[in-house]
């Protein structure tokens, strides 16, 4: 048995390199980068205006108030898109909107709320406050120099990345491909939805919640016949999803009893298992094994045993499979509003809930069958051994919703 820390490391360590492939940006949200990106252009690409008003001269509006506002002759109006021929002289206005060009000579724009129409005369404007310079003005290369790196290989495309390469021309990017994963579910007390339950048998449900958790990995999975507890059936089972995926995950099967046949399976075809067991609850039979430059994931069939050891286990692995840097789930910290207590010799990985106030309540049962719990909860609370988390305590919550 080892410790969960050694396991990933173990795992993230036979990781190959990723394959790359290039994708539209549109299609890039939550892929992993494998290129460095550089700017093409500097954003703001010109200096523009942060309102609707008028570019103005700072100096000629330095003494405008509401009670005595300075009269600018109009020279003309630039919509977003359009430019401005001239160059601003003294004593002119020129009518921007947001994003506007600033025309030359300008050096600061006067927001329209403070400034009247001159009834008398439609060629001039009324200031009625003064600016400093470079008011209401956005300078070239503030937000973004050109040349500037603006997402770096190993990262995940962010919503707001994708809008920071999209603005800087890009269309296309390279990213790590995405792991085809095959999902097998063994058990022969297992049935498919819609199916009748004879005396004994269950729904299988682990291959759908294990899709599931494969796609937010950024994983394409793909679900396989449910495997009957046989030795033949689970090795061809194995044979037939080693061959269509580059990760194979199972559930069920990887326990002590004589009717766990997942890992004399997998070794039957040529497999090499790495290690057996990880010092974690729920999740302790947990296998992981290789063959050539695929992997077998072996979870243990209980849903929350299959759903924790995925998150703990297989996610980060799928994550650097696509070249990801940081392959950590995200982690809040809240308080404590009920005890957590874990009596036993290993960690416990508890279903804990998180309210939008940050109090973590327990998620109910922590036993590793125990579904309705799962449905509660939002994340992951890591006790260890023989330990009470007390009331009040500020605890992290490993987050996977
Ligand atoms: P095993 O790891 O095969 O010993 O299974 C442990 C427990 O999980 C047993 O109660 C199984 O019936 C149940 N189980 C195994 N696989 C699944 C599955 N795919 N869906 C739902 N329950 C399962
Ligand atoms: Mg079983």
């Amino acid at each position: 048995m080892i410790e969960l820390e050694e396991a990933v490391q173990r795992i993230l360590a036979v990781m190959p390199a990723s394959a790359r492939e290039r994708v539209p940006l549109a299609a890039a949200h939550e892929r992993v980068l494998s290129e460095r990106l550089l700017a093409a252009l500097d954003l703001p690409s010109f200096d523009n205006s942060a309102m609707d008003g008028y570019a103005v001269c700072a100096t000629d509006v330095a003494a405008a108030t509401l009670e005595s506002p300075v009269g600018l002759r109009l020279r003309g109006r630039v919509a977003a898109g359009e430019t401005f021929a001239a160059e601003l002289s003294t004593g002119d206005g020129v009518r921007l909107f947001t994003g506007s060009p600033l025309p030359r000579g300008a050096d600061a724009v006067v927001m329209q709320e403070d400034t009247r129409t001159d009834p008398t005369n439609a060629e001039r404007v009324l200031i009625c406050d003064s600016v400093k310079p470079l008011e209401n003005v956005r300078l070239r290369g503030t937000d973004v120099k050109s040349g500037a790196v603006v997402a770096e290989a190993g990262e995940a495309l962010t919503v707001g990345r994708i809008g920071l390469l999209a603005a800087t021309g890009v269309m296309e990017v390279s990213v790590g491909k995405q792991p085809r994963v095959g999902l097998l579910a063994t058990g022969s007390e297992l049935r498919e939805a819609g199916q009748t339950l004879s005396p004994g048998q269950i729904y299988e449900s682990n291959r759908l919640t294990l899709a599931e958790l494969v796609r937010r990995a950024g994983g394409l999975p793909k679900v396989h016949p449910l495997v009957p507890d046989k030795p033949d059936a689970t090795r061809q089972a194995l044979e037939i999803a080693l061959a269509e995926s580059d990760v194979v995950v199972t559930s069920g099967g990887v326990s002590v009893g004589e009717m766990d046949f997942v890992k004399a399976g997998f070794e039957a075809l040529g497999g090499e298992l790495q290690f057996w067991k990880v010092a974690i609850r729920p999740g302790k039979p947990f296998v992981f094994g290789r063959w050539r430059e695929k992997f077998l994931f072996g979870l243990p069939g209980n849903p929350v045993s299959a759903f924790v050891t995925f998150l703990l286990l297989v996610r980060p692995a799928l994550r650097r499979w696509q070249g990801a840097n940081d392959v950590a789930l995200p982690v809040q910290s809240g308080v404590l509003v009920e005890p957590l207590v874990n009596a036993g010799e290993r960690r416990h990985f508890m279903r804990v809930r998180v309210d939008a106030a940050g109090k973590v309540f327990s998620a109910g049962a922590q036993a590793s069958h125990a579904l309705f719990s799962l449905a509660a909860a939002s994340g992951l609370m890591d006790v260890p051994p023989r330990t009470t988390i007390t009331v009040g305590k500020t605890v992290a919550v490993i987050r996977w919703t």
